[in-house]
């Protein structure tokens, strides 16, 4: 049984916002694979559900006239990895959540909630980071946005205030134009398993194919949230594809990241995944961007 004080289905995210802000106790309920899992183990027990299930105007992927693709927070996992926009420009955000739990499981999950969860190791975060998405919030005030390098304040934590709904995603095409990205979890099974590690690169190669314009390198489990190692980033611009390139990225890496112990794995075996995960996740991300890779 679930212990639910209250459940009340917004009509529009004005009707939510206005339901939030009525209530100081009320939760934001979208697929609800983390909300009810919270409610059963009791952390949220007897609380008021504000569900915003269901609302069109938080469902779907487009691409305006600027061509900045917009992903509604309500899009489950699986119509993300379906979906021909993200395929076509940013498939690595589709290939990232096709690998969270199971089929049920990307059914009803949003990427909304992923990123509303704040976790660390949420499968869409890394490649998120990297794509610098823009989160878009809707509350009493209006509505803001806010870069996802300013979203997480901690394990579990974001700037989102109580009354705020997030209503779109927003990735401008600068910040995927050009680029091939690969993701990888490294789980303990591939399927019904959180990460122990992610890491997401994405990589614009210069005209000739050969050396590096601009790289982006996101992890989650490696930190207390999803992380973007910018001194690296900085360092192997201009560098060449090869050897030298991935050692600077791993060993970069390790200068940055900061993960823990826990039941899943030791801070040492997370070290060791950080500096492997981003050498293989570079390599295949160059070879994405149209580059080649001799091993
Ligand atoms: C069996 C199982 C396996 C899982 N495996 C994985 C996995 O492999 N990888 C992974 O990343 N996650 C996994 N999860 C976690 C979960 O499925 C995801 O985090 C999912 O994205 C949550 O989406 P949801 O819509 O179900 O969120 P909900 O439970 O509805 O909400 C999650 C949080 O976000 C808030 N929220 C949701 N939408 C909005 C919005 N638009 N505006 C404001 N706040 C909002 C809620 O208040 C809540 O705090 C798993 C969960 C289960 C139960």
């Amino acid at each position: 049984m679930y212990d639910i004080e209250k459940f009340y289905q917004a009509a529009d995210v004005e009707d939510a916002v206005r339901a939030l802000q009525e209530d100081p106790q009320g939760v934001v309920i979208s697929g609800g694979s983390d909300v009810l899992i919270k409610i059963r183990e009791g952390k949220l027990a007897g609380c008021n559900l504000v569900s915003i299930h269901g609302i069109k105007e938080l469902e779907g992927i487009s691409m305006d006239e600027e061509g900045a693709i917009l992903i509604g927070p309500g899009t489950t996992f699986s119509h993300i990895t379906n979906n021909k926009i993200i395929q076509t420009h940013i498939p690595i955000l589709g290939d990232a959540v096709d690998m969270a739990g199971g089929p049920q499981l990307r059914n009803i999950g949003t990427v909304g909630g992923n990123v509303c969860n704040g976790v660390t190791s949420a499968d869409s975060a890394s490649s998120l980071c990297c794509l610098d998405a823009i989160l878009v919030l809707k509350g009493p005030e209006g509505v803001r946005e806010v870069p996802i390098s300013r979203w997480y304040t901690g394990p579990g934590k974001t700037v989102r205030d109580h009354a705020e709904v997030l209503t779109s995603i927003k990735i401008k095409r600068e910040s995927y134009e050009g680029f091939g990205g690969h993701y990888i979890k490294y789980g303990k099974r591939n399927a019904m398993e959180i990460a122990t590690l992610g890491c997401a690169v994405m990589v614009k190669l210069t005209e000739d194919k050969k050396h590096v314009e601009e790289l982006r390198l996101g992890y989650g489990v490696a930190a207390p949230t999803p992380i973007r190692c910018r001194e690296t980033e900085k360092a192997v611009k201009g560098m060449e594809i090869g050897e030298a390139l991935a050692e600077a990225v791993g060993k970069g890496a390790l200068e940055e990241v900061n993960p823990r112990s826990s039941w899943r794995a030791s801070k040492e075996f997370r070290l060791q995944l950080v500096e492997e995960l981003g050498r293989r996740a570079l390599k295949d991300a160059v070879i994405k961007a149209g580059g080649e890779w001799d091993d």
